[in-house]
């Protein structure tokens, strides 16, 4: 069940667990940007999220300050769509509670992103960590929301969420639209890491991630000291993963001419991987440095960081009131 009025409502947020990276971007901001307009929108910086990998909680502040800086630098205009932070809605926690119900064991252990990161924090696995796919279903259920835009990385904790909504509407009765993964026009994306594996990341892979704060030396070194080869031999040979990143990169920064070029240069074997690696450094700067420059401007003014918090928490509260209100009715838990 949708809420009344034409507008769909789409919903995503982003961890509070360091800077803003380009698959951070490409994969989600650069929707929330575009989808603000035409949508009732609500995004929100995951601080509670961010608890199950960080449970030091000295630079939450600050990074709860750098996520919204980044997403307003990147032209989120808190006017348009709920911006807010996680923990200032509460009811966050009671559908997340109730949701917990519907969720089984086994399904949550075999979640791909879980059994990463019990890789990576084998001393530290709560059930927090076991339950996130839980919890993001509740901020987006608290909105009634259908769209979700987000990276590839997400699409089946999107699968998740609808297995939830199924499963309550099916006992409680229809109170929740189906949420699906959103990219505009094209799949979901992965920005690829600049080491030739993996993706772009916050709290991993640092030296293989270009951050929305990175000033334009470091760009350049990062992208200069990406892997490469001598060469593909022979003509119109396929492209090994680590030069197909650099072509994706390039896709993401390049004009349509450069990127063509370069295509052809590897097509005929004639590319000198120096040169591209060079173009794209300078796209990528000039991609990045605006969006570094209005971030910092924004991010050290905490009163107007708090101000727009507030109005978005605001917001975003009186549509999860609504949403509680049906879920309570729903489940008899109105006595
Ligand atoms: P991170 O993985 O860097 O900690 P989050 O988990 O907070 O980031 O994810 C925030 C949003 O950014 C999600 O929509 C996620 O799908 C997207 N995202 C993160 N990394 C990438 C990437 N490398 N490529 C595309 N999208 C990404």
């Amino acid at each position: 069940m949708e809420k009344s009025g034409n507008k769909k409502i789409v919903m995503s947020g982003i961890r509070s667990t360091g800077f803003l990276h380009l698959g951070n971007y490409f994969g989600a901001i650069r929707n929330y940007v575009r989808m603000q307009d035409e949508y009732e929108c609500y995004f929100m910086v995951a601080d509670l999220h961010s608890l199950t990998t960080h449970p030091e909680t000295k630079e939450l502040k600050i990074n709860v300050h750098r996520v919204l800086a980044e997403n307003i630098a990147c032209g989120l205009d808190p006017n348009q769509a709920a911006l807010y932070c996680q923990s200032h809605v509460p009811e966050t926690s009671e559908l997340y509670l109730l949701l917990n119900m519907l969720a089984y064991k086994g399904e949550l252990e075999k979640t791909t992103t879980f059994k990463d990161k019990v890789r990576l924090h084998p001393n530290n696995v709560n059930a927090g960590l076991l339950t996130y796919p839980v919890l993001q279903t509740a901020d987006i259920l608290l909105h009634r929301a259908s769209l979700v835009p987000v990276g590839k990385d997400q699409e089946q904790h999107l699968e998740m969420a609808r297995n939830f909504v199924n499963r309550f509407n099916h006992r409680y009765g229809e109170i929740f639209p189906e949420p699906y993964a959103f990219n505009f026009g094209e799949d979901l994306i992965k920005v690829p890491g600049l080491d030739g594996t993996g993706k772009m990341s916050k709290s991993e892979n640092q030296y293989a991630t270009i951050y929305l704060s990175d000033d334009d030396e470091l760009i350049r070194r990062k992208i200069m000291k990406a892997k490469t080869d001598s060469g593909p031999t022979p003509t119109n040979t396929e492209k090994p993963d680590y030069i197909e990143n650099l072509f994706l990169l390039m896709f993401l920064v390049s004009e349509k001419n450069t990127i063509e070029k370069f295509e052809a240069d590897f097509n005929n074997c004639t590319i000198r991987y120096g040169d591209m690696k060079k173009q794209l450094a300078e796209d990528m700067v000039k991609f990045v440095s605006p969006i570094r420059e209005r971030a910092e401007s924004i991010r050290n003014d905490e009163q107007f960081l708090k101000r727009i918090m507030e109005q978005g928490a605001e917001k975003a509260r009186k549509s999860a009131g609504a949403t509680m209100e049906l879920v309570r009715q729903a489940m008899g838990l109105n006595y």
